[in-house]
């Protein structure tokens, strides 16, 4: 088991995260993105980044390559639908993807959007993390309530 500090202060005691939140024993703030059969999305808001959306795997997998075949086409077909989402609804032009198969959760895909302050940071694979954290340091001063709205938003267009 690992203790985990939730963005809102409360601390949880799981074996995995991100089982933890696709099996709904963790609600995440903002709630439920959209789910399909295999899938799950949500925004960690400890990162309050408009239009940030996590895309979680229901099993408890770490590689790609143990995808199915049906979980390869649902994989797809969701992360495509809520990209579309993220343009149609918040007008998010670019996106970066990134997960890491060596994770302590299991197999989750980070889909960030680019906003122009991000380029301080540099371009490409070398910023992602310290736009992240940046993100999580000045989590108090930022309107929350811009990132709580990029979640309905999105949620609504994805459950229509
Ligand atoms: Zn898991």
């Amino acid at each position: 088991m690992r203790t985990i500090i939730l963005s809102n202060g409360d601390t949880v005691e799981v074996d995995c995260l991100s089982c933890a939140l696709t099996s709904g024993e963790v609600e995440p703030e903002g709630g439920v993105i959209a789910e399909t059969e295999h899938f799950h999305a949500h925004q960690d808001v400890a990162y309050p980044i408009r239009g940030l959306v996590i895309v979680a795997s229901k099993r408890h997998i770490k590689g790609l390559d143990e995808l199915t075949e049906q979980e390869q086409r649902d994989y797809i077909t969701f992360i495509t639908k809520i990209r579309k989402a993220q343009r149609k609804v918040l007008g998010i032009e670019n996106v970066y993807y990134f997960y890491n198969e060596d994770t302590t959760h299991h197999f989750h895909l980070w889909m960030v959007p680019r906003y122009d302050w991000m380029y301080e940071f540099g371009r490409s694979v070398e910023s992602v993390r310290p736009v992240l954290l940046h993100a999580r340091k000045n989590k108090n001063e930022w309107d929350h309530t811009k990132v709580l709205e990029g979640i309905r938003l999105l949620t609504e267009v994805l459950n229509e």
